[in-house]
């Protein structure tokens, strides 16, 4: 399946990329997979609200990751736009931000996890995105305690000049996507966020598609 990707040049040039692999990441659950260098992956909201917390790792070396804080201070904003890249705690860069139908994710909230559905009352287990990483990153880092903060994908949290900081309603219309390409072999992971009570999954948990593609 070939899909034409706009790369961030006005619409002047379109890139041929073929699907490599894709899967989807049901609802609640995660995903991890390497992306080449060079390599694209798209990550699809099919039915739109929903948030995917999302981590990349650099193959070769898995105490180098994609860090929120240090892309921040790269780009001198909140996100990446289309163009900008995605920086590792060891300050160079990791996956290009090439496409971006939404426009709206969050690098500052941690991800939901064991204590968060805890404090909203939750007595027994409950899927969580921190719980979700560790899943699906055991095969390359094993048990793990340390999580890096996630960039929380298609999640609005909007940040107001007097500094609140506040979760608002998730912006994703059905079929809104990423697509980043890897600067260096990467392990990348994806967690379709379970929270139901709050906005961050528009209130009900559905699918993430993700596709690992090659230029055609
Ligand atoms: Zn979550």
């Amino acid at each position: 399946m070939d899909e034409a990707v706009s790369l961030d040049l006005n619409g002047k040039l379109a890139l041929r990329l073929r699907l490599v692999r894709g899967a989807v990441v049901a609802a609640r659950t995660g995903w991890a997979d390497t992306v080449r260098a060079g390599q694209f992956l798209k990550i699809v909201d099919p039915q739109g609200k929903q948030a995917g917390d999302f981590w990349a790792f650099n193959a070769a070396n898995l105490d180098e990751h994609l860090s929120a804080m240090h892309t921040r201070v790269w780009v001198n904003r909140l996100c990446p736009r289309p163009g900008e890249s995605f920086h590792t705690n060891h300050r160079r860069p990791i996956l290009q931000l090439v496409q971006d139908t939404c426009g709206v994710h969050d690098l500052l909230t941690a991800p939901c996890d064991e204590h968060r559905y805890r404090l909203y009352g939750v007595q027994g287990e409950h899927a969580s995105c921190a719980n979700n990483f560790r899943q699906v990153m055991a095969p390359f880092l094993g048990s793990t305690r340390y999580i890096p903060q996630p960039v929380n994908l298609f999640m609005n949290v909007g940040v107001f000049p007097d500094g609140r900081v506040e979760t608002g309603d998730n912006p994703s219309k059905p079929g809104d996507c990423v697509v980043f390409k890897a600067w260096i072999d990467s392990i990348v992971a994806l967690s379709a966020c379970p929270q139901e009570f709050n906005p961050v999954a528009g209130w009900y948990p559905t699918d993430l598609h993700v596709g690992v593609y090659e230029a055609a």
